[in-house]
């Protein structure tokens, strides 16, 4: 099929590239010109495993191509998936301007067209949207009425990034929200060679479940994160606990990794914007409100946990890791940003260092120091926290911590260190 996708972001780019990969034939647009170009040059824009090599061979097998230019995209293709972003606001409401605006722009393509057109909207919107906003918008621009001359879906997409492709390619499950069985018919086509399990519901569930999926799945860490500071006061291992909770089969192993804190660009939004939505309807929230704030409160614990060792004050410290999550370079609500705020504040001379993500932190942190190696930021340093669970910094040898002023470091993720082990100090374990 010919497809048009507009954002593209991790989950347009992610998706065009996907489906590109499947023989169909996509187009990326965006607003951003930088980033069309360099998809064009065969650069890819962000960072995430595979993508970049499969971006590659999609655009050299002319499958794939970005532009500006969503009205000639939509006229030109068959389905449109709208993937922009959909940002938090003040309030914790989500701002629709980017997705309405995809949609007027989008209208101006399927005017100029005859035949049947498809929209899927994939950005994660608070139920009722597609039909109380999309729907309208594509009605209203272009005189054509939904259902006879155009279709509409919402299909939540439930990547993870730092391993989006994959996630894409291979989801635990599809889920078609759709305005009419044609509708749903026509996503489902495309999802053919799929070998998942695809639901299909009506629009507003499908809108729901996606804010309930990334609901449960933050619940689940602020969960573990709870009991791990019981288990850090009872001097065990919170891994052990989980381990023991993960078999039961209801509950699964799943997200019961404790750390410092969830973060990233859609956990926050999507569990504050639920609760907007809640409070609209005049239905209580009172589970989701204290996952937000025991989240909030964790996210520094690890600084906590350094003051009980040393006075930071002046100090040098290292922070190793500063994506929300290892594979990715995005820094969203990070838990990284917090900690150096508060060391920041408490007069500590702050050393980062993370594979990917350090250009994304400098727009937030400009005034700290950016290293070009773990133990680069180690050396000379009087503590490392390690704040992203990168794969490289299980590397860490005896000889990087009699590098440092004095060897201690602090992990908020659990790198099993056999022997820095009695250097070492956990977030929710010994
Ligand atoms: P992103 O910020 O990475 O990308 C959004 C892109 O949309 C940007 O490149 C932006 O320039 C572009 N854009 C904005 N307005 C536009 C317009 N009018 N026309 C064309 N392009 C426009 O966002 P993302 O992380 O890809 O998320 C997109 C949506 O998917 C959001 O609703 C998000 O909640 C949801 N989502 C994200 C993830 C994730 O892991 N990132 C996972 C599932 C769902």
């Amino acid at each position: 099929m010919r497809i048009s996708i507009i954002g593209t972001g991790y989950v347009g780019l992610t998706a065009g590239v996907g489906l590109a990969s499947k023989e169909h034939d996509v187009k990326c647009v965006d607003i951003d010109e930088k980033k069309v170009e360099q998809i064009n040059e065969g650069v890819c824009p962000i960072y995430e495993e595979d993508l970049p090599e499969l971006m590659e061979e999609t655009i050299s097998n002319e499958r794939l191509e970005a532009s500006l230019d969503t009205k000639e995209a939509v006229r030109n293709s068959e389905v449109t998936f709208l993937c922009v972003g959909t940002p938090r606001q003040e309030d914790g409401t989500i701002n629709l301007e980017n997705i309405k605006k995809a949609a007027r722009d989008a209208a101006e393509g399927l005017k100029e067209k005859d035949e049947f057109h498809m929209f899927v909207v994939k950005s994660t919107v608070i139920p009722g949207t597609t039909e109380d906003q999309i729907i309208p918008i594509l009605e209203k621009e272009t005189g054509k009425e939904v259902g006879e001359d155009f279709g509409v879906c919402m299909n939540p997409e439930f990547l993870r990034e730092g391993n989006a492709l994959d996630d894409f390619l291979n989801p635990d499950r599809i889920v078609i929200g759709e305005y009419d069985e044609k509708s749903g018919d026509i996503l489902e086509q495309i999802y053919t060679d799929f070998e998942t399990q695809i639901l299909r519901t009506s629009l507003k569930a499908a809108e729901l479940i996606k804010y309930a999926s990334n609901s449960l799945l933050a619940t689940k860490v602020s969960f573990i994160n709870e009991i791990g500071n019981l288990c850090k006061e009872l001097n065990i291992d919170v891994y052990e606990v989980a381990d023991g909770i993960g078999l039961d089969e209801r509950v699964n192993r799943e997200f019961l990794d404790s750390g410092p804190g969830w973060g990233g660009s859609c956990f926050p939004k999507d569990v504050n914007a639920l609760i907007s939505f809640m409070s609209e309807k005049g239905v209580d929230s009172q589970v989701l409100e204290s996952v937000i704030r025991q989240n909030e409160d964790h996210k520094t614990k690890l600084v906590e946990l350094l003051e009980d060792e040393i006075d930071v004050s002046g100090k040098r410290i290292a922070i190793l890791g500063l994506a929300f999550k290892p594979g990715t370079d995005d820094i969203r609500n990070s838990p990284a940003i917090d900690i150096i705020e508060e060391l920041k504040e408490k007069d500590a001379k702050v050393k980062a260092y993370d594979p990917q993500a350090m250009e994304n932190m400098q727009d937030i942190h400009k005034d700290i120091e950016y290293t070009d190696s773990a133990a680069e930021a180690m050396k000379d340093s009087h503590a490392a926290l390690i704040v992203t669970h990168w794969d490289e910094f299980h590397d860490l040898t005896m000889q990087d911590l009699d590098e440092m002023e004095k060897p201690l470091v602090v992990e908020g993720r659990k790198m099993d260190y056999d022997i820095l082990e009695e250097h070492t100090k956990g977030i929710t374990w010994p």
